[in-house]
């Protein structure tokens, strides 16, 4: 084993960084793993909403603070794909491609990603049209009329950085009323260049060697329509990251890591924080409370050892 810690985080978005943050702090010997960049969802944010709340900062400037942070505090940041997880005698073993490492503690904040549509054209144009950063891509699509699908705060959010830049974007939901924060449906209801399609669904994105079009489903009348559009942005919700979690966690239905209050897993000894977990609000800022209040939980844990 190449090393022992008190506390292996598994994760850099912003939960991890944060938990790692606090129990080194607190004296712990902590490392973080991230097998992709530093910073998880939040890293395609430009404006991130209500978190910090003295003011307003990107997704990578935040992380990056965190990361300096860490460094500080004495975080091992460690840049492997973990691979499995493993209890025995008392501590973790986690396995990376070439090597294992030590973990008296683990927390598991590997967060969520995108889900896709899951409809033809999804993939084929991913790049030319289809993209999952409006905050990235935004002004490729300056004054095309570009299709949102979604009516959670992602798809919301997006919209509205969408419309900085394009004629005109559409908001295709397939229900008939938001699912999003009161003041981004505000916020979308008072912006001219987004009109909302309700009760639709996309059925398939069409083009030729750029995205031109979609083919949307009104639930209604069950008529489709072919609508012209030069970008799809998919924002229909997320699935947790949990590949390397042990299959001996409990989960709930949709595949989420189901704690306690304290944040522990069915696994004592691993607790799971942020977006991965089972009845996080989505919101940042519990986010960061959940993951302060993990880093003072795998503290008191470790000193009645
Ligand atoms: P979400 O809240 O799960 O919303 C997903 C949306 O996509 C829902 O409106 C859903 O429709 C729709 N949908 C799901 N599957 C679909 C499909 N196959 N085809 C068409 N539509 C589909 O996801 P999210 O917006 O990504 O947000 C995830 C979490 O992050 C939430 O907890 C959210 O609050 C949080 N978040 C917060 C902020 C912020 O604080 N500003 C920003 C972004 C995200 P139905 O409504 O009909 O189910």
């Amino acid at each position: 084993m190449t090393q022992t810690y008190d506390l292996i985080v598994i994760g850099e978005g912003i939960t991890g960084l944060t938990a790692a943050n606090h129990a080194a702090r607190q004296g712990l010997a902590v490392a973080t793993f991230e097998a992709e960049l530093f910073g998880g969802l939040v890293i395609n944010v430009n404006e991130l909403d209500g978190y910090p709340e003295d003011r307003v900062t990107s997704g990578t400037d935040l992380a990056s603070e965190l990361m300096q942070a860490n460094a500080e505090a004495g975080v091992a940041s460690i840049q492997e794909e973990v691979t499995s997880i493993r209890a025995g005698g008392g501590a973790f073993e986690v396995a990376t491609a070439g090597r294992s490492y030590g973990a008296r503690q683990v927390v598991v904040a590997s967060g969520a990603r995108l889900k896709k549509l899951g409809i033809p054209g999804e993939d084929e144009f991913e790049g030319r049209g289809v993209s999952r950063c409006a905050d990235c891509d935004a002004p490729l699509f300056q004054n095309e009329e570009v299709v949102v699908v979604g009516g959670g705060d992602s798809a919301l959010q997006e919209a509205l950085v969408l419309a900085k830049f394009c004629r005109k974007v559409r908001l295709i939901h397939r229900g008939d009323r938001f699912r999003a924060q009161r003041h981004l449906a505000e916020q979308v209801g008072a912006d001219p260049r987004i009109s909302n399609m309700w009760n639709t669904t996309v059925e398939a994105i069409l083009g030729g060697k750029m995205v031109e079009k979609v083919r949307v489903k009104h639930a209604g009348d069950g008529k489709t329509e072919e609508i012209a559009c030069a970008g799809v942005f998919a924002y229909v919700g997320l699935a947790p990251n949990t590949a390397v979690v042990p299959s001996g966690i409990a989960r709930d239905e949709r595949g989420y890591l189901v704690t306690n209050d304290a944040f522990e897993t069915s696994i004592a000894g691993i607790w799971s924080v942020g977006a991965v977990r089972a009845r996080y609000s989505g919101l940042l800022r519990d986010a960061v409370v959940e993951a302060k209040r993990v880093a003072e939980a795998v503290r008191n844990r470790l000193a009645l050892d």
